[in-house]
């Protein structure tokens, strides 16, 4: 399904918080690089589709009714076999009933698992005077302690998006600091111009979160994508 697509109908089902799968199908028509994902209806089929992923896996709650997927322990990572799937598919159910009997299933999403680096977030929150305002910063404290984040208002030129990654102070950690590695610039700079696009060309949406994006020497992967409509 095309973005206009999948926005109608979360929008005729009065949703107003994407899945996961739909958010990072938006991002797959916008280029933004994400963790190959199959949605799994069952046990049997999540163990399949862990084999055809690729062992280390992820597993992830997918539900209309479940935001903040960690916060009910919706998201194990690092399982490394057929077993660990099993476990997990149960344990993750688990969780989830326990914190919300109500909780609308749609299935788990079994994920490649990203290795971990440098994690960088992508925001973009709807101004009511400038309109579409991207975010940009570096993962954890950085951005939720101190509040390092570059700001533009969309939709921004290459330019811009080079400056927003330059003028976060955290900025000398991406160009390689004691053990961690150069990070991919050019990879982010490009997400921004990508979600730039993507958020000008569909303004129902008033929220977008990337968070994280795993970004390495040669490449960056989106982790988790949250998109919220107006
Ligand atoms: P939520 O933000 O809804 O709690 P996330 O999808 O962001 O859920 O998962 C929580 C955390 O688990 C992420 O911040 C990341 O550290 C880790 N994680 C999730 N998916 C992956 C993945 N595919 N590869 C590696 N780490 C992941
Ligand atoms: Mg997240």
């Amino acid at each position: 399904m095309k973005a206009s697509q999948i926005i109608a109908k979360a929008l005729r089902e009065e949703r107003k918080n994407l899945l996961e799968t739909e958010a990072k199908a938006i991002c797959i028509e916008y280029g933004i690089p994400i963790t190959k994902f199959k949605l799994a209806k069952d046990k049997a089929e999540a163990v399949r589709f862990a084999d055809a992923v690729g062992y280390p896996v992820v597993l992830k709650i997918v539900s209309p009714d479940i935001i903040h997927k960690s916060d009910v322990g919706g998201v194990l990572v690092d399982l490394r076999n057929a077993k660990d799937v099993r476990n997990g598919y149960t344990k993750i159910m688990r969780n989830v009933k326990m914190h919300n009997e109500k909780a609308r299933i749609v299935g788990v999403l079994v994920q490649e698992m990203a290795p971990p680096s440098t994690e960088v977030i992508v925001g973009m929150t709807k101004d009511p005077q400038f309109g579409q305002a991207l975010m940009f910063g570096l993962g954890g404290i950085f951005v939720e302690v101190l509040k390092d984040v570059a700001f533009r208002i969309a939709p921004i030129t290459a330019d811009e998006a080079c400056e927003m990654i330059n003028e976060v102070k955290a900025y000398p950690l991406l160009k390689g600091y004691r053990g961690t590695p150069p990070a991919d610039i050019e990879a982010i700079s490009k997400i921004l111009l990508a979600t730039s696009k993507l958020v000008m060309e569909h303004d129902e949406i008033k929220e977008l979160d990337l968070n994280p994006i795993m970004v390495y020497r040669k490449g960056a992967k989106t982790v988790d994508a949250r998109i919220i409509l107006e």
